[in-house]
Formats: C-alpha cells, structure tokens, sequence
C-alpha cells in the first residue's frame, strides 16, 4: 500500500511492528454508516467472550474487523489515503 507520492504504509507498518512502536503516521478506523451497526454487534459479541486470548475471540474480533476500512494521512505529502475493501482512494487537504 503506497500513496501517490511513494510512500509506503506497509513498510513503515512493518517496521513500526518489528520495533513495537506506534505508525509513524496518523491512522483511523473507518466505518461506513450502512454497516456501523453490525459493526458494534460484532464488536459487542467479541467482547462479550469470556477469555479474551481465546480462538471464538479472535474469530468474533476478524467478524468486526471485516467491517473497517482505514483512513492514513501520509507523512511526506499529507494526502488522506483512505483504505477500502476493495480499492483504496486518494484524498488532497485543501487548507
Ligand atoms: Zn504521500
């Protein structure tokens, strides 16, 4: 995952992981309107498993996850990147 300037998100995602630190980026979770709803439920059902490090956790977790798309501001040219299911969008601030 790229930005139009050459940015990539991935390798500083993986390096930021490999060293335990935060994305030297800004980064959201998006949730469109239409599938807000179920994403809750999906969140409240992972959450009201009883062990958290558990398999039906992780798979109620991935149910909800399935919902977020992600939005990241590029640290070199500022443009909002926002991340879909199926294609991702470029986005130029204005002011
Ligand atoms: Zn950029």
């Amino acid at each position: 995952m790229h930005c139009k300037c050459g940015y990539s998100f991935l390798k500083h995602i993986r390096k930021a992981l490999k060293k335990q630190q935060k994305y030297p980026f800004k980064s959201y979770a998006v949730i469109s309107d239409e599938e807000y709803t179920d994403f809750l439920q999906a969140e409240i059902d992972a959450l009201q498993c009883e062990n958290k490090q558990s398999y039906d956790f992780y798979k109620r977790l991935g149910r909800a996850a399935g919902y977020t798309n992600s939005m990241h501001i590029c640290p070199e040219c500022g443009r909002l990147v926002l991340v879909k299911k199926k294609s991702t969008e470029f986005y130029v601030k204005e002011d």
